[in-house]
């Protein structure tokens, strides 16, 4: 841990003197180096698309040097990186757009079976587009809960994009929910890439990404889990996790219905 001391003057002038304050600054340090391996991220995946892009469309504005069929690979190879960009600006986007105002929730009476319904099919698009088996076993007693709709269904989302994201074509992911008393649980399993023992504490830290290969070729912030935990903490609740690396995951999260 790493401690700062500062000496600040007491006010007013009747008492001459200072106040020694001792402030943790270990959390803004550990911020401070994952921020850096952000910017390293957002650097890579901004830069290396735009260079792609532009040396290909500048190769291709000199025309008479290649030919129809190595045009037609050039013109792939842009949309490729185009797509990657887009998603990284995306996923940027719909972190931020859950980060506004996450300070506090708006708790309402909701249907949590209609939510999580809701929420499966936001991602449906997407498991359809990595041939994913998405199972979803919502109970029938799951009622009602006051929560923030919005906030919660986000949470959902996430955990299901990154089962999608981390899991090879054609695995399955699968969302489930059941109501334990006071306690929603709800969880979304995969049958992905899997998370070490040593980075399974790390993934809830802003900023991190693991060193796996099989992870880095995805596009990512590292903001979605944080993100994930706030939301579900913010309800009294917590998100942990139990996995095997090559096997799957399963993100865990329970929510008092209040
Ligand atoms: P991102 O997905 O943008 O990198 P997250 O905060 O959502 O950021 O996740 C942090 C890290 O946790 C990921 O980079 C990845 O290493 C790991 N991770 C998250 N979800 C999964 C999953 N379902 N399977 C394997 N690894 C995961």
């Amino acid at each position: 841990r790493t401690l700062r001391l500062s000496r600040a003057p007491i006010n007013g002038d009747a008492l001459p003197g200072h106040v020694w304050s001792v402030r943790d600054i270990t959390q803004q340090k550990l911020t401070d180096a994952s921020r850096d391996q952000f910017i390293d991220t957002a650097t890579h995946e901004l830069r290396t698309p735009l260079a792609n892009i532009k040396a290909y469309a500048e190769t291709l504005a000199m025309g008479d040097m290649i030919d129809v069929e190595e045009q037609k690979e050039f013109c792939n190879t842009i949309n490729a990186e185009a797509t990657r960009l887009a998603r990284f600006v995306d996923d940027l986007l719909s972190i931020s757009s859950l980060e506004v105002g996450s300070i506090g929730i708006q708790r309402t009476n909701v249907d949590v079976r209609r939510l999580l319904e809701e929420a499966a099919e936001k991602i449906r698009p997407l498991m359809k587009q990595r041939s994913m088996t998405f199972e979803v076993t919502l109970s029938e007693k799951l009622g009602e809960a006051r929560i923030d709709k919005d906030k919660v269904s986000g949470m959902v989302v996430n955990l299901l994009g990154n089962a999608a994201k981390y899991t090879p074509e054609g695995g399955t992911v699968t969302l489930a929910a059941i109501r334990q008393g006071e306690e929603l649980k709800i969880e979304v399993r995969d049958t992905g890439v899997g998370i070490a023992e040593e980075e399974a504490d790390r993934v809830f830290e802003k900023f991190f990404r693991s060193a796996n290969p099989a992870v880095r070729d995805n596009v990512g912030t590292g903001l979605g889990l944080p993100l994930a935990r706030e939301i579900a903490r913010l309800h009294r609740g917590d998100i942990t996790l139990a996995s095997k690396l090559g096997e799957g995951s399963t993100f865990t999260a329970l929510l008092p219905v209040q």
